[in-house]
């Protein structure tokens, strides 16, 4: 079934450079979906110029995954826009699933950071730009929501500069705001979109409105002046009073967007359509591809050396899995990421994580209303593989002659617990299933039986990471359950008591949700001995208030 492709190396290269992996990235309720919703809608319509189907599979579409919408099922979407591939890396939005913002965050390359215009930078927005710095993710915000009551883009671009610490650079103006809001005004080539109905059909191309112009060109002198500043050349340039080309200013600013050093802010209103063009345009013009980026690091398992591989030829292959999906229809998927060499169906691959063969399937691209098949997926890009049955999220996959263990990804132990109880027994075999299945593509999620109350206790992030968990489960593979709190039943015999103020107690050792609980025992005699028997007289007790026990 694999037919191999063999690109010249020119074509490679040109390929990556037109190859965006990005994330978009926001606060809960921001419109990340929305927004994202619209991007498939808009790139739906363009064709990858060039593009043939041959020889690929196309899946069908599925009503399922409609209904449900492609952030949940789709790890990695891939969109194109001005003959450039673009993949969506689903990031989720709470702040419960800050580990799988992290995740993704690590394998994508640039992000769409998505404001609501009214609430500006929340507290949330703030969590996830620290974990942006910490990967060094080249960002563009898009300030949403233009079109609310409120909605104020000079405030919340304040905002960017003072509670996130980041340089804006101001590439558009809005037109109007809150129910005015009509369309922005590109500051580098001074274009006015005027948008004359609400679903983005029709869009007038102007002259800036001569109520604007000042306003403007301040704007613009300054974008200049921050651009021009990054880059030697284009300062002296610019002092000497020299008029800089839209395509430098363009460039400087690509180059200082990658560096970290300026975030181009833009604006517009999923909802209403407007603005997202114009975005999908920033994302190709100032997001870096996968060429853009700094090598990927790793250790050598054979001899602990440090490596580093790029995405240049004649590199052999090494690659991150970031996510592994139940899907109802094909299996398990990996999604991963493509740092060096090709991956190939049906081909061995070698998982240095685990330190296993295992054998590549087949590999699929997803779009929006589509699967694609294809035989091999370069450097730079990401794809689904099914047929890795040994392969869990942050595992390395490399060429065997060449082995490689990537830099793994750091989940933190879950934080909350409750307990579910199948109301039949039927019940009870299928949400076994469920909860493995979900546990397997979630490290942080994590079941267990309770040896005591013989309880299935499930652990999570958050009460909505644990939310959705249950709800999949629920609607997903239709296991009818109780959720409640674990009970605490601790049955065994305790070793050592030690007597506080004229009673037993002794500290639980921190087990289910509750950590250290302070028990009252009960001596009761039998025998010879004692056999103590729990009776919980508080809560949660902080750790320095239990009295050693001896
Ligand atoms: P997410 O939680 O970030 O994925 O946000 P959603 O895309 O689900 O949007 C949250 C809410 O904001 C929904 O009710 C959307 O209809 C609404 N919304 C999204 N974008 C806009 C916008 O541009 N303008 C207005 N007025 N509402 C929006």
């Amino acid at each position: 079934m694999s037919t191999t492709v063999t690109q010249t190396a020119q074509q490679q290269r040109l390929e990556l450079a037109r190859t965006r992996n990005i994330g978009i990235i926001a606060h809960i309720d921001a419109g990340k979906t929305t927004t994202t919703e619209r991007i498939l809608f808009y790139t739906g319509r363009v064709h990858r110029p060039g593009e043939t189907h041959e020889g690929s599979a196309t899946m069908d579409w599925m009503e399922q995954e409609r209904e449900r919408g492609i952030t949940i099922t789709s790890a990695a979407t891939t969109c194109f826009w001005r003959d450039h591939r673009i993949n969506i890396i689903d990031t989720p939005g709470h702040v419960d699933f800050t580990v799988e913002v992290e995740r993704s965050l690590r394998v994508l390359d640039g992000g769409v950071v998505v404001f609501d215009a009214v609430a500006g930078v929340e507290p949330q927005s703030e969590t996830v730009w620290r974990q942006a710095d910490k990967y060094h993710v080249p960002r563009i915000c898009f300030v949403n929501k233009m079109d609310r009551t409120g909605a104020n883009f000079p405030r919340t671009v304040e905002m960017i500069k003072d509670r996130l610490k980041a340089k804006p650079a101001v590439v558009q103006l809005p037109i109007g705001s809150e129910a005015d809001f009509v369309g922005l005004i590109d500051l580098l080539t001074l274009q006015a979109y005027i948008y004359r109905d609400d679903l983005g059909q029709q869009i007038d191309v102007v002259d800036v409105p001569a109520d604007m112009q000042e306003e403007v060109e301040r704007a613009r002198q300054e974008l200049i002046e921050q651009i021009a500043e990054t880059n030697e050349e284009l300062t002296l340039r610019y002092l000497e009073g020299e008029e800089l080309s839209v395509e430098e200013l363009r460039a400087a600013l690509r180059a200082a967007t990658i560096s970290g050093e300026l975030v181009p802010v833009l604006c517009g209103s999923a909802l209403k359509n407007k603005g997202v063009q114009r975005m999908l345009d920033a994302i190709v013009d100032y997001l870096p591809s996968p060429a853009d980026i700094p090598p990927v690091r790793g250790t050598n398992p054979k001899t602990g050396e440090e490596e580093e591989r790029t995405v240049g030829e004649d590199q052999p292959l090494a690659a991150l899995a970031f996510k592994i999906v139940a899907d109802p229809h094909v299996g398990r998927l990996a999604y991963v990421r493509v740092y060096s060499g090709q991956l190939q169906a049906g081909t061995y691959v070698y998982n240095s994580t685990k330190g296993t063969r295992e054998r590549v399937g087949r590999l699929l691209r997803m779009h929006a209303n589509h699967r694609e098949e294809v035989p091999e997926i370069s450097a730079g890009d990401i794809c689904a593989v099914i047929g890795l049955k040994e392969t869990f999220t942050g595992d390395t996959l490399c060429d065997p002659a060449h082995p490689i263990l990537l830099e793994a990804i750091q989940f933190p132990e879950p934080v909350i617990a409750v307990a579910v109880e199948p109301k039949t027994r039927a019940d009870q075999d299928k949400m076994g299933i469920a909860l493995a299945r979900l546990a397997e593509e979630d490290p942080t999620f994590q079941v267990y039986t309770d040896p005591d109350s013989g309880q299935t206790i499930i652990r999570g992030m958050g009460e909505l990471h644990l939310e959705v968990i249950i709800d999949r489960m629920l609607r997903e593979f239709r296991v009818s359950a109780n959720i409640g709190k674990p009970q605490v039943a601790y049955k065994e015999t305790i070793a050592k008591p030690v007597r506080v103020e004229g009673r037993f107690v002794r500290q639980t050792g921190g087990r289910g949700q509750y950590g250290h609980v302070w028990l009252e025992l009960e001596p009761l005699p039998r025998g010879e001995g004692f056999v103590f028997e729990d009776r919980i007289v508080g809560g949660v007790v902080p750790k320095e208030y239990i009295p050693a026990v001896e």
